[in-house]
Formats: structure tokens, sequence, C-alpha cells
């Protein structure tokens, strides 16, 4: 190696070894290190296969701090909690005022808030970066969420223009967050609507196939069709392929026979325990989490389908295939566009909170590319914003309002139909639910009012006249 590198990565698994090669390939000399030396081999040998990519792995921390050019800047990418805590130590005993350490990780936004501050104390910045689109995004461009010092952010800046993900149109999937934790929060809310997202898509599926009898290459078929209009996206694409993978340990398609048991990291739960913190409704995310729950329960299930009877109700009404798949399609979206009212409405609430001032347009732009959630939709979310900055809620943009009008009848046949069917379509319904609560300007909270005053005097407003008032309803009855 001649000169000093331009920048470090430390953590050379999946996410960190395609980043490092992603940045050697743009042109930005890299230096890489991870605890397990071997993965540094690794990643040097993919780097000399891949085009002999500007990229050189060192095995002790302090020589690989030493290769890079000062003030130094370091992406971690590590498993996120106690092993970033320790990736620090070991690298900030070898780092100089005025270096940087950028966790790229899937962090809880308040430990990128603590460890900031404590990098401060020592005359370190620090950048907490979320990064999604799994191992093809790091490799081939990411959509990079970046929060924290902005001084760090634009002496990266170049790179990360670079390195994300390129939209025509659009522009790099990248942007300055804000300040704090703020990077590590817009990444877990954008992981938690890509639950929701997930959910909507395994529900559409379910009440095709078990409602509508479609096979797996006719489901192949509509999800490709789908694929060409309002609902274009990454997973919808994704979800089209998996249809026509057929099982190469035996018989048929490998879908049918995948444990219907859903795993999880963790970022979902935080979504909704944050949506909970904030006082922010999230009824179609906290679905797809509950949904994950109850599909972990499956022994439970299994003996639970003995009493109740495991299959679709029979007795429903006869459907129209054509008319069932142009429904569905209706319903999906109408319900993705309450999904994501919700994701954006949790975002605000905690910029407001934390005084972020994050900017909801952009990051619809910058989760255009590269990330799991990208599709064309996110467009419509970005002209929503740019019409109007402060929108209260997505459900109330002119333009998805009348959305939503015009697929209003079809939702609600797809949520009757599956309850009549009994396939449960949690996202789907909690979605509609949420719609019809936000629409209407009278709810029976009056009556839950009522209860609180009645046993706890916790007082009510009245709606013709101002103040709060208590009656002694159990005198009066
Ligand atoms: P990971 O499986 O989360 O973590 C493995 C890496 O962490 C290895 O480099 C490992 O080093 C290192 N590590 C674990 N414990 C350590 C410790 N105590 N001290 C030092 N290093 C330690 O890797 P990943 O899947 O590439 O993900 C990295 C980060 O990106 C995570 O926060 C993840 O949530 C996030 N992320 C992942 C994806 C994805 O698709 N995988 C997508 C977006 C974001 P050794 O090799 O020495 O064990």
């Amino acid at each position: 190696m001649a000169a000093l590198t331009r920048i470090g990565l430390a953590g050379l698994a999946v996410m960190g070894q395609n980043l490092a090669l992603n940045i050697a390939e743009k042109g930005f000399p890299i230096s890489v290190y991870n605890r397990t030396t071997s993965k540094v081999d690794e990643t040097v040998e993919r780097a000399r296969v891949e085009g002999n990519l500007p990229l050189y792995g060192f095995h002790d921390p302090a020589s690989f701090i030493q290769s890079i050019q000062k003030p130094r800047v370091v992406i971690m990418l590590v498993k996120a909690g106690a092993p970033v805590d320790q990736t620090i130590q070991t690298l900030s005993a070898h780092m100089e005022k005025g270096d940087c350490i950028i966790d790229g990780g899937n962090e809880w936004y308040e430990n990128t808030e603590r460890r900031e501050k404590a990098m401060n104390e020592l005359g370190l910045l620090y950048l907490g970066m979320g990064v999604s689109g799994g191992e093809e995004g790091a490799r081939n461009g990411p959509s990079l969420m970046p929060g924290g010092s902005y001084e760090a952010y634009q002496r990266i800046e170049d790179i990360l223009l670079k390195v994300a993900a390129q939209v025509p149109d659009s522009g790099p999937c990248v942007t300055y967050i804000g300040t704090g934790g703020s990077g590590n929060f817009v990444k877990m809310v954008h992981n938690g609507i890509e639950y929701g997202d997930m959910q909507l898509i395994a529900e559409a599926y379910d009440v095709l196939r078990s409602v509508g009898k479609l096979s797996n290459e006719e489901l192949h078929a509509v999800f490709s069709d789908w694929n060409k209009g309002e609902l274009l996206s990454f997973l919808i694409e994704i979800t089209a392929d998996i249809f026509t993978i057929k099982d190469d340990k035996g018989e048929g398609y490998l879908v049918d026979k995948v444990l219907d048991k859903t795993g999880m990291k963790g970022t979902g739960k935080w979504t909704v325990q944050q949506a909970a913190e904030l006082s922010v409704a999230a009824p179609t995310i906290e679905a797809s989490l509950d949904s994950r729950f109850l599909s972990g329960l499956k022994d439970e299930r299994v003996e639970a389908s003995k009493v109740f009877g495991p299959g679709i109700l029979s007795g429903g009404p006869e459907v129209d295939k054509a008319q069932l798949i142009d429904d569905v399609r209706q319903a999906l979206y109408a319900s993705k566009i309450c999904s994501y009212a919700q994701g954006m409405n949790i975002l605000k609430a905690k910029s407001t909170e934390k005084g972020w001032g994050l900017n909801l347009g952009e990051l619809a732009r910058i989760w255009k590319g590269g990330c799991i959630i990208r599709a064309i939709f996110l467009d419509r979310i970005k002209q929503a914003y740019d019409r109007n900055a402060n929108l209260a809620n997505l459900l109330v943009d002119p333009e998805f309002a009348k959305e939503i009008l015009d697929r209003q009848a079809a939702w609600r046949r797809v949520v009757s139909l599956a309850i009549n069917y009994g396939v449960s379509t949690p996202g789907m319904s909690a979605s509609l639910a949420y719609f019809d609560s936000y629409r209407r300007d009278r709810l029976p909270a009056n009556l839950v009012q009522a209860q609180r005053d009645y046993f706890g005097a916790h007082t009510y407003e009245r709606t013709d006249m101002g103040g709060a008032f208590h009656t002694e309803w159990f005198k009066i009855a």
C-alpha cells in the first residue's frame, strides 16, 4: 500500500464486506479490519477478484487506523449493542482528536446518542448511519441515512453520494438526516414500514390463494402484472419471483415448503414501542408485528386448528377470480397508504420531540432506491410533502385522498370477504379501521371518556361549551 487510504471500515460480515467493496469500486481507497482475521483475507481476495479494487486489509486495529489519512473516518458494521461498544473501544484507543467513527448498523438510536456524547468527550466525532438494502444494496448502492455530527457528514459526503443507490431524476439515495440518533431512528421506522409492506403482501397472497384458489403460476402472473403499475416495488418483484422457484429437495414449489414462522431482529418491535411512546397510532405496523408473534406459535396453532378447524370457512360467496384479483390489488394499495401514513407520523412526532427537523419528503426520496421498501409509490409521498411539508396525515393529501376514495369499495369487499372466509387480514383490516377512525368526525370516545369520569373522576370536555366537567354519574344513576 503506497499512500494512506481515504477511509476505513471495521466489521466484515455480509454488510461490511459488501459496503467496503462498493466504496473501493467508486475509487476511494479503503482500509478494512475485522475481529476474526479470516474475514479480512476473504475481503481482500474478493477485492482482487472483483477488479483489483483499492482495498487494503489489516489484522490488527493499530495498523488499520494508522493506514487511514487524517482526520480519519471509520465506518463500523458490527452486530448492534455490546459489539459496537467493544469495537469503539478497540478503534478509539488508536484514534486522535478530530477523527470520526460511523456506526452503520441497526442500532437503537439512544445508544448512538450516548456514544456520540462519550466520543465528543474524547474529541472524536460520531455518526449513526442507517444502511438499507441488505447484501445486494451494500454492494451496488444502498439507501443511506446518516445522522449525528454534520461536520462528520460533510467529511464523507462525497463518498456517500457515490456509494449510495442512484435513482434517475431523484439523485443519490442519501441525505443528511439530522442530529443525534436521527439516522438510526429513521432506519428503524423504515424497517417498521417494511414489516407493514411484507405483511400486506402476505395477506394479498393468502386471500388470492385461500379464497381465489390461485396456483403459484397464477400468483406469479398476478404479482408480475402488479409490478408494472402503481404497486411497482422491490418487494412485489421478489414476491413474483418466489412463486416461480421449484423445490430442489422435493416436488412442487419451494414457497409451499417454507415453514410459516417469521423471524425478526427487533427493529419492527422498536418501531411499535416508539409509536406507543409517542402516542401515535400505528395499527398496520403493529398488526404486522403481532402477525410475526402469532406465526411463531406454530405448535399452538396446530393444536388450535384441531379444535376450531384448520382451513378456510365454507359458505362464503362465490368469487369471480378476475374481480378478486383487481379488488385485492386495490385493497393492498389503499392499505399501504395507511401504513406509510403511520410510519411518517411516527417520524414527524419524534422529530418534533427531539428537534431533528426531519424532512419527510426527502426521506421518501432517499427510500426510492437501494432499500427494501423502494417503490414507485414513494414518488407520490415525496410529491405529497412537496405540496405541503406540514401535511397532518398522508391520507388528507388531495392525491392520496382521491386514490383511497377510488379504492374504498374494493378494499371493503376484500376485508369483508376475508372475514367471511375466516382468512385473517390483520394488516388490511387495521389499515381500513385506521382510515375509518381517522375520517369520522365523531367516534365513540365520548362513551369511553364518560366511563373514565364515572369510575375515576377524570373529567370530560363537552361538545357545546368549554372547560373541564365532572359528573357524579353513579349518584344520578
Ligand atoms: P452481523 O451478523 O450483525 O455481525 C457480524 C459482525 O459483527 C462480524 O464482523 C463480527 O465479527 C462482528 N462482531 C460481533 N461481535 C463482536 C464483538 N464483540 N466485537 C467485535 N466485533 C464483533 O453482521 P451484518 O449482517 O453484516 O450486519 C451488520 C450490521 O448491519 C448490523 O447492525 C445489522 O443489523 C445491520 N444490517 C444488516 C443487514 C443485513 O441484511 N444483514 C441490513 C441492514 C443493516 P467476527 O467476524 O469477529 O465475529
